[in-house]
């Protein structure tokens, strides 16, 4: 397995990585343009595109951002609605593994901002049904949760004719890579199906036994409907310089933002929501592609330079291995038995990826790197979970 040798991704990350004749990873090369583009000039250029969208009399809304209340989206908002001085529909799509710190953070988000929220929530019964097809046919537990995602607030531009969607950061630029800053890459029908759908859209899900009515809610909005409202989705981390944990620090102090431990990663504030995506998600992948969120985030803190790469060796070191402790909560929810699913898993391992690489690799200095380095405790109180009890919440009022 070839790494990158200044980063931690590996060759076959999902999201495709190419590798200079350095060793160097694609992702670790477009990260140096965060370091010598004019990023005034950049947000400039952002304010010009808005613009028209500003001045727009179709709706009292002038654009869509969609969020789930954790990961970027308070940043996402302040920026919009508190520095662009847009004014935001919000959109959510209720991904049913919430965890009640990430109840309390969408209230908060709907409270502190006061921009009107949209929420799909889908009928338990349809996205077990889903997800007990793409867990078998993909080994994705999530399909659901990211066609949701994507798809419900391009379904509401075209509904409510409001052509513009603010999105946070392209993960094809910022973590792999795929695209430079200056491309201005937008939203695509092809790359939501080929990146974030594993090559399946809803469509192809009917072959699978599922009805039309099973699947409608994750319908892509037709070409000529797009093109009669001139749907646009734009992202922020082409005009903005991206740095995740300078924004999670921020909307800490000013907003509150609730964070909670995570299991498989030292990053406490990202997906707090979910029940799954730091955990048993986070853990399929492992299976899958030898890799996991640990390394994201380490390959993250060592492109900002706030830690070195021997460092991040030790904390995917110490992450990467963990079982997740909330496989019986999402079974109990889906109805299945664990030799079963263990079964399916199995199914999706990828027998040639060597469990242990990352512990081969060289590291320079030993000491422990958590104890010396104090730059991932943030000045709030880390809520936990009780996995034993835990429960997902389908709704609800926040406190
Ligand atoms: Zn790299």
């Amino acid at each position: 397995m070839k790494l990158c040798k200044r980063c931690l991704y590996p060759e076959n990350h999902p999201l495709n990585i190419t590798f200079d004749n350095k060793g160097i990873c694609s992702g670790c090369k477009i990260h140096e343009e965060k370091d010598v583009l004019n990023w005034n000039e950049r947000f400039n250029k952002l304010k010009l595109i808005i613009k028209p969208y500003k001045s727009s009399k179709r709706s009292i809304n002038n654009c869509i951002v969609p969020v789930s209340g954790a990961r970027d989206s308070f940043f996402i908002v302040h920026v919009v609605k508190n520095i662009l001085k847009m004014n935001p529909i919000l959109v959510t799509y209720n991904k049913q593994y919430n965890t009640e710190e990430g109840i309390k953070n969408l209230s908060l988000l709907k409270t502190v901002f006061g921009c009107p929220l949209l929420t799909n929530t889908i009928s338990p019964k349809k996205i077990k049904k889903i997800t007990k097809i793409t867990l078998k046919k993909f080994g994705s537990i999530y399909w659901h949760c990211i066609a949701g995602q994507t798809v419900f607030p391009v379904q509401i531009a075209c509904k409510m004719k409001i052509p513009l969607i603010i999105w946070g950061a392209h993960q094809g630029i910022d973590q792999v890579g795929m695209f430079s800053h200056l491309d201005e890459v937008e939203m695509t029908r092809k790359y939501r199906k080929e990146h974030d759908l594993l090559g399946f859209e809803a469509e192809d899900l009917l072959k699978f036994n599922l009805k039309k009515n099973d699947l409608e809610d994750f319908f892509y909005p037709e070409d000529n409907e797009i093109e009669n409202v001139g749907v646009r989705g734009i992202y922020l981390n082409n005009y903005i310089r991206w740095d995740t944990k300078a924004q999670h620090e921020y909307i800490i102090k000013k907003y509150k933002y609730n964070i909670l431990e995570q299991q498989r990663t030292f990053d406490n504030c990202n997906d707090v929501d979910c029940y799954h995506y730091s955990g048993l998600h986070d853990y399929i992948k492992l299976i899958k592609f030898g890799y996991s969120k640990v390394v994201d985030h380490a390959t993250r803190e060592i492109r900002l330079k706030r830690i070195n790469r021997s460092d991040g060796i030790k904390l995917v070191r110490k992450y990467i291995n963990k079982k997740p402790k909330d496989i019986n909560i999402f079974l109990n929810w889906l109805g299945i038995k664990q030799p079963f699913f263990y079964k399916i898993l199995n199914k999706f391992k990828n027998k040639s990826l060597s469990k242990i690489y990352y512990s081969n690799l060289k590291i320079k200095n030993k000491k422990k790197f958590l104890k010396k380095n104090k730059s991932f405790v943030f000045k709030k109180k880390i809520f936990n979970i009780n996995y034993k009890k835990g429960k997902y919440i389908l709704l609800g009022k926040g406190w």
